[in-house]
């Protein structure tokens, strides 16, 4: 089993994807496809004239603050346009995708953090009515049961909270959780980059190998919001994902190059 996560920044080639991601699943191969939107959701917010806010913890963490009227819009992009345009994607190619979302079925589960600590010009402020949260639990059983029928899943977030309410959480940590509990082969978080870049922007900085036991230690090559794909990368490997790739979904045979070693290879 192979989870692939690919991200929602300008530049990621959904077509290049979904073509490669087909074309393995009708040669036999099992994956579950995680997907984000951020950059839609950013623009779709900006037009609907609630503009997104990001926040910056204490730890450095970057994270979009997500009120009620965010949450619906997060909701409207990531578990409708993204999620529709990547499934009709799939069909068109012949492959029968269910898209859901992490509410469905509860197949993301996590706390509902009301409130963050944002550092805001130098000082920490406590904001609250946020719709946060982080994977604690996934709940397989519906997963098993469409691949068992022939699916290929499509996932987004949002996850549910233990008491049922939207929250919204990192994808690339959602995929790790479950490439975990399905105890996956590899778990490939496929953005608009090369991989971890030791020396940000520059793609010449390509790091190529990471130990797995050693990740942790790279969490100091990455800024803003690379950081929980390298935290996300930790966590898969240190719950028995064998390789977590980093990899590039701009062109070509995405998944196939991240599965033939291009990219930042987590093991
Ligand atoms: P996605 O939405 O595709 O999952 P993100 O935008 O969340 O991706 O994270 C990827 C982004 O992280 C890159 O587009 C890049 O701007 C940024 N980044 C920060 N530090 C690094 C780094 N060291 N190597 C590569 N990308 C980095």
């Amino acid at each position: 089993m192979i989870v692939v996560k690919v991200g929602g920044s300008a530049g990621i080639d959904y077509d290049a994807v979904c073509a490669d991601i087909a074309a393995r699943w009708k040669d036999g191969e099992r994956l579950i496809l995680v997907h984000g939107g951020s950059g839609e959701t950013n623009r779709v917010a900006e037009a609907l004239g609630h503009p997104p806010k990001f926040v910056t913890s204490p730890s450095g963490y970057t994270s979009r603050f997500t009120d009620r009227q965010t949450l619906e819009i997060f909701e409207m992009v990531y578990c409708g346009k993204m999620n529709k345009g990547i499934v009709e994607r799939l069909q068109r190619l012949g492959v029968n995708a269910v898209g859901l979302s992490g509410l469905d079925g509860r197949i993301f589960e996590g706390k509902h953090k009301d409130s963050v600590r944002a550092v805001e010009n130098g000082k920490v402020k406590v904001l609250r009515g946020d719709h946060t949260g982080t994977v604690e639990r996934v709940n397989t059983h519906l997963i098993d049961l469409l691949l068992a029928g022939g699916y290929l899943p499509v996932l987004t977030p949002p996850a549910s909270s233990y008491d049922g309410v939207a929250i919204n959480v990192d994808g690339d940590r959602a995929a790790a959780a479950l490439a975990v509990a399905l105890k996956a082969d590899a778990l490939l978080l496929l953005s608009n980059v090369p991989g971890l870049l030791r020396a940000y922007p520059d793609e010449a900085s390509l790091i190529r190998e990471i130990p797995a036991a050693d990740v942790e230690n790279y969490l100091e090559f990455a800024q803003d919001r690379m950081k929980k794909k390298v935290l996300g990368a930790a966590e898969a490997v240190q719950g028995g994902v064998r390789r977590v790739i980093f990899g590039d979904a701009r062109h070509g045979q995405p998944v196939s190059a991240a599965l033939g070693g291009q990219g930042t290879v987590v093991s």
